[in-house]
């Protein structure tokens, strides 16, 4: 028989030294939308993002794969991502005659060249004045502010029902979350939830509103969310279903 040999000792593998790279645009003819290469020090192995909001897919590589891998990896599943950028929703912007939806209602965006007075609804349309290149921008203003109106008063008044206390309220342009809340007290939102109906924005706002009790999301958590969203929805399953069915078309306007 022959004796065994002892098992090769195994070195314990060392977390890669090398940091990764920021993202980098990718070239590939014939693709329909750009590609971007991102390297991520958690992956362990290569995978493909399709990030509606940016209208972009993101091949993320593990640190030190070879951009030409990468290449083969995106051709290897060349008929995936043709139908996922198919079935990615258009780029709407924000320009004269676009079809807008403001707390989920369509409203047509109307530059008025002799429009006197600030950016306003009238008759189911959003009035734009000033010179209409910069209509984009006013529509885009004027939703930042309404939805920081809408979503300061909604999480004022659900604050106050549970006796909470809100550092601070940031709006922002977050791509992959609606809300969020930091141990501090501070909620930051997406502005793009004014786009959605009001039962949808209102239950973002209590769910983060919630976290300013339960910093998780604990049976416990979930008592309180529906509470604090319970005049609008009949649950928390509702606003939820509506985010991921609409969500990434949200992202695409302006
Ligand atoms: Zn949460």
């Amino acid at each position: 028989m022959v004796p065994r040999r002892p098992a090769p000792t195994r070195r314990p593998k060392r977390a890669s030294a090398a940091k990764p790279k920021p993202p980098r645009p990718l070239e590939i003819a014939g693709l329909p939308v750009p590609l971007e290469l991102r390297e991520s020090a958690r992956a362990t192995r290569m995978t493909l993002k399709v990030d509606p909001g940016r209208g972009l897919i993101q091949v993320v590589i593990p640190v030190g794969v070879s951009e030409r891998d990468a290449r083969s990896f995106v051709g290897r599943h060349d008929g995936w991502l043709r139908a996922r950028i198919a079935a990615l929703p258009p780029s709407l912007p924000f320009t004269d005659g676009a079809v807008v939806p403001i707390r989920g209602v369509d409203h047509s965006v109307r530059w008025v060249a002799d429009l006197r007075g600030p950016t306003r609804i009238e008759d189911g349309a959003l009035l734009v004045g000033g010179q209409p290149d910069h209509t984009p921008r006013r529509v885009r203003d004027f939703l930042v502010n309404e939805a920081k109106r809408e979503i300061g008063a909604r999480a004022r008044v659900k604050a106050a029902l549970i006796g909470a206390r809100i550092a601070a309220i940031t709006l922002r342009d977050t791509k992959s979350r609606w809300g969020s809340c930091s141990s501090t007290g501070r909620l930051s939102f997406s502005w793009r939830l004014i786009l959605a109906p009001d039962s949808v924005l209102d239950y973002v706002v209590g769910h983060e509103v919630a976290h300013l009790q339960e910093m998780n999301h604990s049976p416990r958590f979930w008592a309180l969310c529906a509470r604090l969203t319970a005049e609008l929805n009949p649950d928390v399953d509702t606003p939820r279903g509506w985010l991921k069915t609409n969500g990434a078309r949200l992202l695409r306007y302006g």
